[in-house]
């Protein structure tokens, strides 16, 4: 990986994963990686800006070639981030934004030990189902799914690097972009060019 960092937001559908990244992007401008799914558009959703919606046969084909940094079932259809993409952007040292269900997160956490976690949690339950239901994109049948497998990935936010509750969507962007700032500020392997930037510095004044 280059110099970018590769932040992972995931959480239980509904949460506001969404909502909570057009945000970050806003702000930031930090670059979205767009995923691939064998799942239908929902009304107001762009093909190349919300998904890449694309066919079963593309999507195995994607999979096959080994097209994709991390992939998953989930709810009945099949996601993945295309690879190519992230890591340019990365090489090019521009940070990268993937919102992405637990399974996907925990597989780039194993292959990008590197990588940042952040878990967005509801503020509680009720206003999970609240906002799932609020959506008016799913049968209530798709909806007591979501509900039954929120549990599940709530119980695995212990493996994650952060956890951000979203209450507000300005406070819980906030929080997010300070945990992004702070990553950046993280001691690294390039601390030590830094500490022979300032001997040389020093030694240089030295001799003078
Ligand atoms: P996800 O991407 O996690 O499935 P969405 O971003 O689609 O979730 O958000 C689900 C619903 O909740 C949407 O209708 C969205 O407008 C609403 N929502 C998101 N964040 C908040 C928030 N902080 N307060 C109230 N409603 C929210
Ligand atoms: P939705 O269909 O509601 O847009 O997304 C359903 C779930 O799939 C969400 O939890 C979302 O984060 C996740 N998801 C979206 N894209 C990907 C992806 O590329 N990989 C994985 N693992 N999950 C994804």
């Amino acid at each position: 990986m280059g110099e970018g960092i590769l932040f992972v937001i995931s959480g239980p559908s509904g949460t506001g994963k969404g909502t909570v990244c057009r945000k970050l992007v806003e702000r930031t401008g930090i670059h979205f990686s767009v995923s691939m799914t064998t799942r239908k558009p929902r009304p107001g959703e762009v093909e190349g800006k919300s998904y890449y919606f694309v066919s079963e046969e593309t999507y195995s084909r994607v999979l096959e070639e080994k097209g994709f940094l991390e992939w998953a079932n989930v709810h009945g259809n099949r996601y993945g981030t295309p690879r190519e993409e992230v890591l340019k952007q990365l090489d090019r040292g521009r940070d990268v934004l993937l919102d992405i269900d637990v399974q996907g997160a925990l597989q780039v956490k194993k292959n990008f030990p590197q990588a940042v976690l952040i878990f967005l949690l509801p503020p509680s339950m009720a206003e999970l189902r609240r906002r799932i239901t609020g959506r008016r994109s799913e049968t209530p049948e798709a909806i007591a799914a979501r509900m039954a497998a929120a549990m599940g990935e709530i119980s695995r936010a212990d493996q994650y690097d952060y956890c951000v509750i979203n209450d507000k969507v300005e406070a819980a962007a906030d929080r997010v972009e300070a945990i992004m700032k702070a990553e950046h500020s993280r001691v690294s392997d390039s601390v030590y060019e830094l500490i022979e930037k300032y001997k040389k510095e020093e030694r240089g004044e030295m001799s003078l």
